[in-house]
């Protein structure tokens, strides 16, 4: 008995060391799915591997420079929605009447101030106006209509026509809306910065063929998004139906701060056994103020990298991955 209490004390004296190594932590991901096709692709998995690396290197180059989380999630949110192959800004999945609505929201947790839009049409970059909302208003989230007006009069970019959204491929769904098929990729950003804050932003179309007007979890802060210092910044993937049922990301955070669970035990706990896996699929990424973090996913994949830099050291150490295994560089 006394062995394992010297033991357990010990266990909790080097992971404490191993975490507070930590000067920075960045993590990102492209969404969460049964990503059929893809593994079996692996020119497929490797493009997406290259933009969550790009990714990775925009944050870490504003991160190292002394920036802090929320310009480094917004960059690497900004670039995930201009890339087409995630599903957020351009190349957002498609509602059930063939049109583009999207989500977005942000979070600071150093003082919980957040922002978010859903349902946005023109908006070219929606994190953007998510975070406006947080800046500029005494509002959490704007919806519809109301959010396109407020984000163009804050001289955000807006699309002249809401197809700008639409590749080939979502198209092809829009054209052929009755076929089965679907598109995973929500992105989202989590970053510990350098001066111990932690900021979590997430941006989605959606849910494939979704009813107009549908909001998922991704803008519901709490849900698909929370930061708090106390706690851990949380971004979520997945059926948001569920995220939202179960506060996901805010039931992590609080787990973290109140039961003082340790991160990674307390997202399995809520990814693999409060979802329930046949329906409530998905997956989430987050990072606690000492810089330990968690990428569970109870569905076939996720896209997921993480980057973080040794104290000390000057050492940068980097992985992207879909399945079980992730590439280190
Ligand atoms: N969670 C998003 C939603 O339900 C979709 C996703 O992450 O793929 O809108």
């Amino acid at each position: 008995m006394k062995h394992l209490l010297i033991s357990c004390l010990l266990l909790f004296q080097v992971s404490g060391l191993l975490a507070q190594e930590r000067e920075y932590v960045l993590l990102v991901h492209g969404g969460a799915g049964a990503m059929k096709g893809i593994e079996d692709a692996p020119e497929k998995a490797a493009q997406y591997y290259a933009a969550l690396d790009s990714a990775l290197c925009i944050g870490d180059a504003i991160l190292s420079a002394g920036g802090e989380g929320p310009q480094a999630v917004m960059a690497v949110i900004n670039y995930l929605e201009n890339n087409s192959l995630f599903n957020a800004g351009k190349g957002a999945t498609c509602t059930s009447a063939g049109t583009f609505e999207l989500d977005a929201s942000i979070m600071e947790g150093k003082d919980l101030s957040a922002g978010a839009v859903a349902g946005v049409k023109t908006v070219k970059n929606p994190i953007n106006a998510a975070y406006a909302v947080k800046t500029k208003t005494p509002h959490v989230l704007l919806a519809g209509e109301g959010a396109d007006r407020f984000a163009k009069a804050q001289g955000l970019e807006i699309v002249d026509d809401n197809m700008y959204f639409a590749t080939p491929k979502t198209m092809k769904w829009v054209e052929e809306l009755k076929k089965e098929s679907k598109k995973n990729g929500t992105v989202g950003c989590v970053v510990l910065d350098k001066q111990g804050n932690l900021t979590a932003g997430t941006s989605t179309g959606g849910m494939f063929k979704k009813q107009w007007g549908r909001v998922g979890d991704s803008p519901i802060i709490g849900a698909g998004t929370y930061a708090d210092n106390e706690g851990c910044a949380v971004s979520c993937t997945g059926h948001g139906e569920y995220f939202i049922r179960h506060v996901v990301a805010y039931n992590l955070s609080t787990r973290v701060k109140l039961l003082h669970q340790p991160i990674e035990e307390a997202a399995d706990y809520i990814i693999h056994k409060e979802l329930n896996t046949d329906v409530g699929n998905g997956g989430l990424i987050a990072v606690d103020k000492d810089g330990n973090f968690a990428m569970p996913f109870n569905s076939g994949g996720m896209f997921r990298g993480y980057l973080y830099k040794t104290k000390g050291s000057g050492k940068v150490e980097k992985a992207v991955g879909l399945g079980e295994k992730m590439t280190v560089f």
